[in-house]
Formats: structure tokens, sequence, C-alpha cells
């Protein structure tokens, strides 16, 4: 895949990355098989909402690698560098944040509305959240309440070696896919299926997974549109990676890996339904084409 060659944004992103040293007694987190976008907000309504997390602390610290400090700004001018945004994962992730975003914007846009974007936020370890404090194990997150993705660059790694997922195309549907979760807030829908889960709590997986293979449909969709749109060239071997990855972060290839497969528990969905979804957003290229949630 290529991207355009605007150059890179920083202006949403938050480096903490080894700022933080939070270290140990993790709040929140479920372990490996919460990988790609844990549902945090799940656990937020099961530990009695977000709110009282978000006031009873500060949970991002500004001046530490908030948009116009040193550390964002340095991000900024080492990867708008000839060769940075292939060399460096952390200004390719940037660069498909903005590139997301942007397609996002004018998608917004073209039927009368705002588009919000998130905050990127790069951690190692461990981060305070306004969904809690949250480990590197559980993948990268969207958070409702605060409107940030939480990516430890480390994860691309082990996307790599422990799920086989290769290329950089496989590295942009993740980013797509948290976005995926933040349309999902701007939409409403997060906060209905958040109502459905509190009105039945044993419709909590099922719908949790209807969440998540819409979020992937909505990465589909942006991939057929920034195509379109020029923001970035993805050629046919990049759409084999992205498939791969969604299946490599199937609740059922994890499980394996695990020892144990139990549909019963899945937050995310198969592997076969996480490739389906992106397809059917890749092909439909509409957000209407991955259908509402919450469904029957
Ligand atoms: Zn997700």
């Amino acid at each position: 895949m290529q991207f355009d060659d605007e150059s890179v944004d920083a202006s949403e992103l938050e480096d903490q990355r080894g700022g933080g040293g939070l270290g140990r007694g993790l709040a929140v987190g479920g372990g490996g098989a919460g990988i790609l976008g844990v549902v945090i907000y799940l656990l937020v309504a099961v530990l009695g909402g977000g709110g009282s997390d978000s006031a009873g602390s500060p949970l991002s610290q500004p001046g530490s690698g908030t948009s116009g400090s040193g550390t964002s700004s340095d991000v900024a001018r080492r990867c708008n560098t000839a060769g940075a945004i292939d060399q460096y994962d952390d200004c390719f992730v940037l660069k498909a944040f903005n590139e997301i975003n942007e397609v996002w914007g004018a998608q917004f846009a073209r039927s009368g509305q705002t588009y919000t974007k998130p905050r990127l936020v790069y951690f190692s370890q461990a981060v305070r959240t306004g969904c809690g404090t949250a480990s590197s194990q559980v993948g990268p997150f969207y958070c409702p309440p605060d409107r940030k993705v939480y990516i430890d660059l480390g994860f691309l790694d082990q996307l790599q070696r422990n799920y086989g997922a290769q290329g950089r195309y496989a590295q942009a549907y993740i980013v797509a896919h948290e976005v995926g979760h933040h349309l999902q807030t701007l939409t409403g829908t997060e906060a209905r299926v958040r109502q459905a889960q509190q009105a039945d709590p044993s419709r909590e997986n099922p719908l949790s997974v209807q969440l998540e293979l819409q979020a992937d449909c909505y990465a589909g969709v942006w991939s057929t549109l920034a195509n379109n749109a020029g923001n970035v060239t993805i050629g046919e071997a990049d759409l084999d990676e992205a498939l791969g990855a969604a299946q490599a972060v199937g609740d059922d290839r994890i499980q394996a890996q695990a020892g144990q497969v139990n549909p019963e528990t899945w937050t995310h969905g198969s592997a076969q339904q996480r490739k389906d979804s992106f397809l059917t957003g890749y092909r439909g290229a509409t957000l209407a084409s991955c259908g509402t949630v919450p469904h029957a």
C-alpha cells in the first residue's frame, strides 16, 4: 500500500511512551484474549460506569505528550523526513490515522454532518484512560468516554509474530477498526449497544460481537473510500493482508491458540465473520452498507 504524500499531522497525537511508568496494579484488561480493540467500555459498565473514574483522577496529563508539546512535534518532524513512513511504525500509524480521519471528515461533510476527530495515544506498558488503567496486553483499543485510540506499537510486532498477520495494510486495518469504534460513538451506536447490554446482560457478548463486526466493516468502507479518493493506493496483495489480519484476530483463532474454543465467550466474532464483515464494507463502500447495530 502507498499513502499520498501529504505531510504527517501530529496535532491529534499524545505520545506517552516511556513516560507513564504505571508498571503494576493494572485495573483494566482482559488478558491476551482481549487483543485488538478490547471493548473496554464493557468493563467500565461492569465496574460501575465511566463517570467515577474520570471524575476521580486526572486521566491524561496535559503537557507530557499533548498537541504542541515537544514530544509530538518531534514525532511530526521525524515523520516528515523522506522514507520515515515506511521506516518507522509510529510514523506509519500516525499517517494511517491522518488518512482515516480525512476520509471520514469528507464523508460526514458530504451528508451535512460534522466529524470530530478522535485523539491518538501512543503508550508503552500501561496507560491511564477515561476507561480506567489499561496494559499493553489488551492490544489497541478505543475508549468512548475520552474518545481516544490507544496503541502500544509493540502490538504491531506481536500481530506479525504471534498471529501471522503481515504487512502495513494489516496495520492500517487495525487503526481503521479502532476509528470505526469512534464512528460508533459519534453516531450513538455505542450508547445504544451499551443500553441494550445493561437491559439484558445475557446478550452482552453477542451485542459486543455486532459492534466489533461493524467496526471491521467500517474499516473496509474506509479502504475503498480512501483508495477512490487517492489517500492511499491499495492493491490485491494488500487486501489479502487485511483479510489475513481480520482473521488472525478472530476470537476462535485466539482461543484456539489458548487451547479451547467457546463461541459463548466471543466478543469480537470468528475469523470468518471478521473477514466477511471487512469485505462487506469494502464492497459496499458506505456506512449504511454496514447495517445498524444492535440488530436481532
Ligand atoms: Zn474493536
